[in-house]
């Protein structure tokens, strides 16, 4: 086969080393004479499958007793709606900052459960930075503050954690944390609750972690589905129905993968140096422009456009047959993304920062 650098922004790459496990393991897992794909969520492999992840998810990041680990479906999508449902409270309003597409998603969901009162948004910069948090204006009634740490689209992270501890009272902090999740580490402390797909660093599309304060839980609004209320799934570990059972077989290979690598600390050092030699690169050329201010840039979605859009195609049909493949960017703002999550070796970034320079070189 030939060798491929995926960039996709996901479902993205998985460790290779986590894909042929799962093909070995296929057919027969650990002797049970079942595939995984087979098995009942309540049998005791299965069973064992699941303790084993939450206990690794546990021991990765050093989530403390009291906060729950969810293993839903839904995507990151529904957590928008079950954010409000759940952590309202009571109170009326909520607190969101904006810095892009995926922020906007998730304001739009929560006005339709309460009042949105937006504390800080990037919105006049075209989203290509984060509002300093000395300029935002926080509601000091809202339920909860939610924010976006990395917008997989814009390719805007947050390099640091958002203080609310000035605030009268205990306005929790809310994070989806869909696409910097397990790539760097993460002091859970800081959040009431946070969220993730896990199709880009954590594993496939169809599982989606919740990580819940557990004294947050238990107030939902009037009307909530069964299946939207956090505590049920909190009360019953996952289980209440039938969870993601694959997915989460495949996310505890990764994490055994993410273990055997030295842990979080390790793969962030990883993804630094990845994204540095693309941000390099992509800074000591005009013929590729980054929009994002320097330091509020991804590491891991690396958005960029070519000086003359005219050559995009040709860009990405001679990239895909160097086996460098996903890098159109998305379709609402155009031009390339390259995501370079933790599966993602450097091997790849270099291979794509050598073709990017001939490319430039070849057409300047
Ligand atoms: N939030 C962010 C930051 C995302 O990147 C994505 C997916 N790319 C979503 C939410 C939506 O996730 P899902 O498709 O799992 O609902």
């Amino acid at each position: 086969m030939e060798h491929i650098f995926n960039f996709s922004a996901g479902p993205a790459v998985l460790p290779v080393e986590v894909l042929q496990q799962a093909r070995d393991e296929m057919l027969d897992w650990h002797g049970s004479g079942m595939s995984v794909l087979e098995m009942s969520h309540r049998g005791k492999e299965f069973m064992s499958i699941a303790a084993k992840v939450e206990a690794d998810l546990r021991e990765l990041i050093g989530i403390p007793g009291n906060y729950k680990v969810l293993f839903l479906s839904g995507g990151a999508s529904s957590q928008f709606a079950m954010v409000p449902m759940n952590l309202l409270r009571g109170k009326k309003s909520a607190s969101y900052v904006n810095t892009g597409e995926w922020s906007k998603k998730a304001i739009k969901e929560a006005k339709r459960y309460c009042i949105v009162n937006i504390a800080a948004s990037s919105e006049d910069a075209n989203f290509t930075c984060v509002p300093p948090q000395d300029t935002w204006n926080i509601d000091p009634d809202a339920a909860y503050l939610h924010y976006t740490p990395n917008e997989t689209i814009g390719g805007v992270e947050f390099n640091w954690i958002p203080d609310l501890t000035h605030l009268n009272a205990e306005v929790p902090l809310v994070a989806d944390i869909s696409s910097t999740f397990m790539s760097r580490p993460l002091d859970i402390t800081r959040f009431g609750l946070i969220y993730a797909g896990a199709q880009k660093n954590f594993g496939p599309a169809g599982l989606t972690v919740v990580i819940v304060r557990e004294d947050l839980l238990g107030t939902t609004l009037a009307g909530t589905p069964t299946m939207f209320d956090y505590k049920i799934h909190a009360d019953n570990d996952s289980m209440y129905n039938t969870p993601p059972t694959y997915p989460m077989y495949i996310a505890g290979l990764v994490l055994e993968w993410l273990k055997k690598k030295g842990g979080l600390a390790a793969m962030e050092q990883i993804n630094i140096a990845k994204a540095k030699l693309l941000y390099d690169m992509l800074d000591t050329t005009d013929f590729y422009h980054c929009p994002v201010a320097r330091s509020d840039r991804s590491r891991m979605n690396v958005p960029f456009t070519l000086k003359d859009s005219a050559l995009d195609d040709a860009f990405l049909k001679q990239a895909k047959s160097r086996g460098l493949i996903q890098l159109k960017g998305h379709r609402s703002v155009g031009g390339m993304r390259a995501s370079i999550y933790n599966a993602m070796p450097l091997e790849g970034v270099a291979v794509l920062v050598e073709f990017m320079k001939e490319f430039a070189s070849n057409h300047a």
